[in-house]
């Protein structure tokens, strides 16, 4: 008999020392640098932190989805979703970094709060998929994970645990696969691999990682080729 869906256990701990990762990150930033460029092509700082505060409560609303079964979309639109993050980004940086803690504290209590067989129930993501419940606590890590290293604050990829990284690759890869853009390359990391396209690119988890996800230019790579340059992930 296979077990029903439930409390996705490994998830939560990776999701738990993210929020953690993300906090302690988020301490060391002087209202001042709130300003600074993130590492995200026009988005500074501020903004990066806004749509951070801004997802939690999106999570929010999927795992009321869940509890209830009353339909709770994680934005409204696409419209409703950018307002959102323009209206954060309009906080002093005292106010948007209690916002962030705030926000994450409301995604807590919700995952805390959810009956074990509501994490079977079945919600859509932004994108249109229908996930379980289950998916929110990973949805929720990868952005924790990659937004700290793109709040350019002195964290990389080489913080994140090596569990996290072996998982967001696969999550890119499983993106690129549904969409029918995956790359034509054999990705070699440690023992791990991922593809089996043409051009074989090795390097260490954290530097592919950072560029399968679109964080780096694979300078740090080795390859037989040219690398390509890899599609979007999220
Ligand atoms: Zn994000």
């Amino acid at each position: 008999m296979t077990a029903p869906t439930q409390e996705p256990v490994e998830v939560l701990g990776w999701w738990a020392d993210g929020e953690q990762h993300l906090g302690t990150v988020l301490g060391r930033l002087t209202d001042e640098e709130f300003a600074a460029p993130s590492l995200l092509p026009d988005w500074s700082r501020h903004r990066l932190l806004a749509h951070v505060a801004r997802n939690a409560d999106a999570l929010v609303n999927l795992l009321s989805w869940a509890r209830t079964g009353v339909e709770t979309p994680m934005y409204a639109s696409p419209e409703a979703r950018d307002a959102g993050i323009a209206e954060a980004a309009q906080l002093s940086p005292a106010e948007l970094r209690s916002e962030v803690l705030a926000a994450t504290s409301r995604l807590v209590q919700a995952m805390r709060g959810l009956p074990a067989e509501a994490w079977s129930a079945q919600v859509r993501t932004a994108q249109g998929r229908t996930v379980p419940a289950a998916e929110v606590p990973w949805m929720r890590s990868r952005e924790v994970w990659v937004h700290a290293v793109d709040l350019d604050a002195g964290v990389g990829f080489a913080d994140i645990p090596e569990d996290v990284l072996a998982a967001l690759v696969d999550d890119v890869f499983r993106m690129w696969d549904r969409r029918d853009q995956v790359p034509d390359v054999a990705v070699f990391a440690g023992d791990r691999e991922w593809g089996t396209g043409a051009l074989a690119v090795a390097g260490t988890l954290p530097e592919v990682a950072a560029w399968l996800t679109g964080r780096s230019d694979g300078s740090g790579l080795e390859a037989d080729g040219p690398l390509p340059t890899p599609a979007a992930w999220l």
